[in-house]
């Protein structure tokens, strides 16, 4: 079915982020200003074709501020405003945004509505801004749907042109307007003279049921990224810190690590004590092939999950989201390597 209008009810929420910000004098650094004020600089959102409301938070971030009870803050606006609205804009800082968006794909259970992600590299007032296009367009494709109701209905990040899966997101760039890429799953929207909509990657929950927020994240988790000469002194810390639960692991290539004895069994003895630990790789693009290279076969007896092709900001929401579900021991190793929103490939 394809789309028959664009009339919606939008609920554009406003964390902060460089979209509206403005100098600071006489630091000249960046700092959020007023939502109302950032409305007024964007007088074409008028003309669309849709009715929008907005709420901010009542101090809006830089998003290196962001965290967990900000992420439960922004579900909790969702659920409470998600039968009133056909769809969800959220304007964040682009530096953890894609962050936020994996978080909230986790959260966000049974979802049937688009909550879309954007900002942008320049502030709103900037005379060659990349906000204007990116929020009006994600507005528009907010607000698309079809007799089967709304065309996208997962969360997304809108950037530069590009609507893509926000899970499947990290950012690249930290001054190219393309800023985001989806290195492992194919963009979902491309816009141009118009929304070219690639249904057959839209994700579809065809359950049906209610939607179900999940705010409870568990923060006992950590990242740590191998490198030639990591001494076993800074994995012993990390492994023994206090409160650890989940580990995301960004190994060499397809899922590689150093096969060391003493690292093979510092990761045996946090394994064993209850600790997950999650092969992901730190390439950009491509994923974990467990015993593919003899070098990823002791990772495997050793018990690590495979994270398949999952982003490092997936990785680490969705270990927070099922320790915080409380989930059993076997039950996080199980589900971790199912895609619950899409977030890795299901093989
Ligand atoms: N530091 C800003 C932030 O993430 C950068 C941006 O908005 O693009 O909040």
């Amino acid at each position: 079915m394809r789309p028959q209008g664009k009339k919606g009810n939008i609920l554009l929420i406003y964390t902060g982020g460089t979209i509206g910000m403005m100098k600071d004098y006489p630091s000249g650094a960046l700092r959020a200003f007023d939502f109302d004020q950032l409305l007024t600089k964007i007088p074409e959102l008028h003309q669309l074709d849709c009715s929008i409301e907005s709420i901010s938070f009542d101090q809006p971030i830089d998003s290196s501020n962001m965290n967990p009870g900000y992420w439960a803050k922004l579900a909790d606006i969702i659920e409470k405003n998600y039968d009133r609205f056909n769809g969800f804009v959220v304007l964040h800082g682009s530096d953890t945004m894609s962050y936020t968006a994996s978080a909230l794909s986790f959260m966000l259970e049974n979802l049937a509505k688009p909550v879309i992600f954007t900002g942008s590299q320049l502030p709103i007032g900037d005379l060659r801004t990349d906000a204007k296009e990116n929020l009006i367009t994600a507005i528009e494709i907010a607000s698309l749907c079809d007799e089967a109701g709304a065309v996208v209905q997962e969360v997304c990040l809108y950037f530069e042109y590009k609507l893509y899966r926000g899970n499947r997101t990290t950012k690249v760039n930290a001054e190219h307007f393309r800023a985001f890429n989806s290195p492992n799953y194919p963009h979902l929207i491309e816009s141009g003279v118009q929304l070219n909509i690639r249904y057959p990657y839209l994700f579809r929950n065809n359950d049906r049921k209610a939607l179900v927020v999940y705010k409870e994240m568990d923060p006992n988790v950590g990242i740590l990224k191998l490198f030639p000469g990591l001494t076993k002194a800074l994995v012993d810390a990390v492994l023994h810190s206090t409160g650890l639960k989940a580990l995301v692991l960004e190994t060499f290539g397809a899922g590689n690590a150093p096969t060391d004895v003493w690292f093979d069994k510092a990761l045996k003895e946090a394994v064993d004590k209850g600790i997950h630990i999650i092969n992901v790789t730190q390439c950009s693009g491509g994923g974990v092939v467990m015993g593919h290279y003899s070098t990823s076969e002791h990772l495997r007896k050793n018990g690590l999950i495979n994270g398949k092709d999952i982003t490092t900001e997936s990785a680490i929401t969705k270990a927070m989201y099922l320790l915080g579900k409380n989930v059993s021991y076997e039950e996080f190793r199980t589900v971790f390597e199912v895609a619950l929103r899409g977030e890795m490939r299901q093989n």
